[in-house]
């Protein structure tokens, strides 16, 4: 399996060196050549596997002959006997024809845990095999940096530096950054806000020093964390009747990298009816998809702090989908959007991805409203990025009545307690995970929102 960038000036590249480099040379993002095709009798096949075994069959047809079967099925095994849940990630049911796919059973309650765990140890490997070490550089609005310590704590091969915007995050996605042991584990607070962090983290994997010294990353670009992402779909369809019967999904949208995982099973041939992107009040994503218009406007802060973003890196993906794997296209508007912030999608474009997808933006209130009603007629206490989803499943809904229609549970309510009180006045009882933290020391350094001293402690960090 070879991968090529979406901007079309990079040479093709091999699965481990993508897993490793995350973004192409050329600046844009990669993307399989071909995608691969799963027969009906494949996909229903899945429904005898433990999620392991789908992850790791996934996982192969991506890989190709880079990593043997075994090796892959071992990684599998072990990213995932730290969920909590058998399943994984398990269905439960709403309401008639309504279903949760619950993907916050991992270590830091949220679904970036899913993927990152099988990042960490493809990373790993790809390490061994290059003989190689690593810095793994990592700016955080809150999930991803507890995800990336708990996959990365203790690897002698890789040190992680996390970079989060001090006193906006929740305090439960601070200690499960902050409080691991492990010596190879950095954590700064930034005296900003997230964009400040981002754009610090940019600035310091373009210096061609640190990335020759072995600095990477491992943001929602990566291409292995979109495979880790396709498997809970290809499990819950087949769990629901594909290939029989068509599922629609809604999926609460950030970057677009849970979303976009969706467009890839669904090319690879699972029938997905309808996939809804449901976006908070920074509703880029949804927007592009209902007007053909990808314009950006100011972040806001809102319950669902993890979709509080504004240029969705995985759109690029999607468009050069769309414009059937133009990259001289593609690298022209993202050259452009960068200038003049608007994108109009070239209307053959738009005609497939409206084939598939739906968007819908939730504000503040109707997130807030929809906690209150399923929890009222369901009893269950949904987080607010899961509401977003919710709230965008019943505004749409699916296209034919038949269809079973599954909302991915981002996150535990208990991650965002506060929020979750204030709305429905139920507090979540914190899982095992949370009580964990108590009483734990915080290990954190503050900084101010400074490339030059960042830079420093990331040097002494590398030992360059
Ligand atoms: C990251 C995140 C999202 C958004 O996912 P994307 O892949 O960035 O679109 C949604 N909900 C939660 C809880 C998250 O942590």
């Amino acid at each position: 399996m070879r991968y090529i960038s979406t901007r079309g000036g990079a040479p093709a590249a091999g699965f481990l060196d993508v897993v490793l480099e995350g973004l192409a040379p050329d600046g844009g993002l990669y993307i399989p050549e071909a995608w691969p095709e799963l027969s009906s009798d494949e996909l229903r096949a899945y429904g005898r596997m433990d999620y392991a075994a789908v992850a790791a069959d996934l996982l192969g047809r991506f890989a190709g002959d880079e990593i043997d079967k075994s090796t892959l099925r071992h990684m599998a095994d072990d990213a995932y006997a730290c969920f909590t849940h058998a399943a994984v990630t398990p269905l439960k049911q709403l309401e008639r024809g309504l279903w949760l796919l619950e993907l916050f059973h991992g270590p830091t309650l949220a679904f970036k845990d899913v993927a990152m765990q099988l990042l960490a140890r493809l990373y790993d490997h790809a390490l061994g095999l290059r003989g190689r070490t690593a810095t793994i550089l990592v700016a955080t609005s809150g999930d991803t940096g507890g995800a990336a310590v708990e996959a990365f704590r203790g690897r002698s091969n890789i040190r992680l530096v996390v970079l989060y915007p001090h006193g906006r995050i929740s305090d439960v996605q601070r200690l499960f950054i902050t409080t691991p042991e492990e010596d190879n584990v950095h954590v700064i607070a930034i005296d900003g806000v997230f964009d400040d962090c981002q754009a610090i983290v940019k600035s310091l994997f373009q210096d061609q020093g640190l990335h020759n010294a072995g600095l990477s990353g491992v943001n929602s670009i990566n291409w292995s964390r979109i495979v880790g992402q396709t498997v809970y779909y290809f499990t819950s369809a087949v769990a629901l009747g594909a290939p029989h019967r068509r599922i629609a999904y809604s999926v609460p949208t950030g970057n677009f990298g849970d979303a976009f995982a969706g467009y890839v099973a669904h090319r690879m041939g699972l029938p997905i009816e309808r996939l809804i992107v449901a976006t908070n009040a920074n509703d880029i994503m949804s927007r592009m998809v209902e007007t053909g218009r990808y314009a950006r406007s100011p972040v806001v802060a809102t319950q669902s702090p993890a979709m509080d973003i504004q240029a969705a890196s995985n759109f690029e993906r999607l468009y050069f989908e769309g414009v059937r794997h133009e990259g001289v296209d593609t690298a022209r508007a993202m050259r452009a959007f960068a200038d003049t912030v608007v994108i109009d999608v070239p209307p053959s474009a738009m005609t497939m991805i409206r084939g598939l997808f739906r968007g819908a933006g939730i504000d503040e209130a109707e997130t807030a409203r929809t906690m209150v009603a399923t929890h009222h007629s369901t009893g269950e206490l949904i987080d607010p990025h899961t509401a977003v989803g919710v709230a965008a499943a019943r505004r749409i809904g699916r296209a034919a009545p038949e269809t079973p229609l599954v909302v991915l549970a981002t996150a535990h309510p208990a991650k965002f307690p506060e929020t979750v009180l204030a709305a429905t006045g139920v507090e979540p009882a914190p899982p095992p995970q949370v009580l964990a933290l108590k009483n734990k020391r915080e290990r954190i350094r503050r900084l101010p929102a400074d490339l030059g001293a960042v830079k420093s402690v990331v040097r002494e960090v590398m030992g360059v």
